[in-house]
């Protein structure tokens, strides 16, 4: 019975390993014939083929069974090609792609070709226009950051709609250009709908709001610390709470007070007055029916700060999870298993990890999770 379950897999790893030698032949074959029908392209262009046959460039693309696109990409490779051998040889081992090339093609000369091409091997089409934008003619890497172009395919309308945000934006005599409306657009967007940025702004509001507080809580209490004997006073805030550090003739102690409280506790001793902060504390009964309130906002942003709006989930290697996409709060301790809504009890994790613990802790289904994830109060962006 055994013995036939590993001969079934043996099959099964024959036919895997059948597979993949086939893929690498057939591409390889690709590659080649891609090579090849450049070179014819590169002749027909020498001879003049498309005039001779009385059609436009576009038309005769079609003819010879290729896309506009295709047919412009490969000319141009084949043109730089004549200039640059070594492409060829790239081309074969598959090092890049011909948009890559055709991307670099305004850029590449023979200076900068040693920097240039070992550059574009291997990457995006966007990373190589990137690298490029750097590069000069005489192959310095100059020290600035990389320009990416960027097309967009607007309807009419939609194009209206840019051409009204240019007038909107336009000041001074000022006409912006579709760069400057598109970044302006993207600016009050990451204002308006970033948490990072919501969580910094909420994060200098209870600064500033604790440092009136101090202000205040100050000149009350520097009466009753001459009357008590104490010689000096030192505040600092942190979020939310307010600590001041008594000095007095026989040593030093803490006050901590929460919006509201009474600053000096009469019967605390008179080196160390302390009165209990009144942050809610929400730590109900283990239950799984006890109702689950919001997070509070402070809290969340709190968390994104601390997190730097990333997900936290790290692997075996130690490595951790690059997604600032699709965010979601996650209970360490779930709520379920009487986790509580603390700073400490939540870490950010992206929408796949946080489904990945649940599904370990819960044994749930992904169509479960889906479920219950959009029912969540917890979650950002809803
Ligand atoms: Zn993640």
């Amino acid at each position: 019975m055994l013995a036939h379950k590993y001969e079934e897999l043996g099959g099964e790893m024959k036919r895997l390993a059948d597979l993949v030698i086939e893929a690498r032949r057939l591409h390889a074959q690709e590659h080649n014939l891609v090579l090849q029908s450049i070179r014819l392209l590169v002749q027909l262009g020498n001879l003049n083929a498309a005039v001779n046959h009385r059609m436009s460039p576009e038309k005769f693309a079609q003819y010879l069974g290729l896309s506009v696109d295709q047919y412009y990409k490969r000319k141009r490779v084949g043109q730089m090609m004549r200039f640059f051998p070594e492409i060829t040889g790239m081309l074969e081992r598959a090092e890049t792609t011909l948009s890559n090339l055709v991307a670099i093609a305004p850029k590449l000369t023979q200076a900068n070709k040693e920097t240039l091409l070992p550059g574009i091997k291997g990457v995006t089409k966007r990373e190589a226009e990137g690298f490029a934008s750097r590069i000069t003619p005489d192959g310095q890497i100059l020290d600035r950051e990389e320009t990416i172009q960027l097309t967009l395919t607007l309807t009419k309308s939609q194009f209206a709609q840019l051409d009204r945000a240019k007038e909107v934006v336009a000041a001074c005599g000022h006409n912006p250009s579709n760069e400057q409306v598109v970044l302006k657009a993207v600016d009050d967007l990451l204002t308006k709908r970033d948490p990072m940025q919501k969580a910094a702004r909420a994060m200098a509001r209870l600064d500033q709001k604790a440092r009136l507080e101090v202000n205040s809580s100050e000149s009350r209490v520097a009466q009753a610390l001459t009357d008590s004997g104490a010689i000096g006073l030192e505040a600092s805030t942190r979020s939310g709470a307010v600590g001041l550090q008594v000095l007095t003739s026989s040593g030093a102690g803490t006050i901590s007070i929460a919006k509201g409280q009474t600053i000096l506790d009469p019967t605390g001793a008179r080196t160390s007055w302390v009165a209990e902060c009144n942050q809610p504390k929400s730590r109900l009964p283990q239950d799984q029916q006890r109702p689950r309130p919001a997070i509070a906002a402070k809290v969340k942003h709190a968390v994104y700060i601390r997190d730097q709006g990333q997900c936290t989930f790290a692997g075996a290697d130690g490595r951790r999870c690059s997604s600032k996409g699709m965010i979601e709060i996650d209970h360490k301790t779930m709520w379920c298993r009487g986790g509580d809504h603390s700073a400490e009890n939540l870490q950010l994790r992206c929408r796949m990890h946080n489904q990945l613990t649940a599904k370990k802790e819960l044994g749930l289904t992904s169509d479960d999770y889906v479920k219950t994830a959009w029912q969540r109060p917890g979650a950002f962006g809803r």
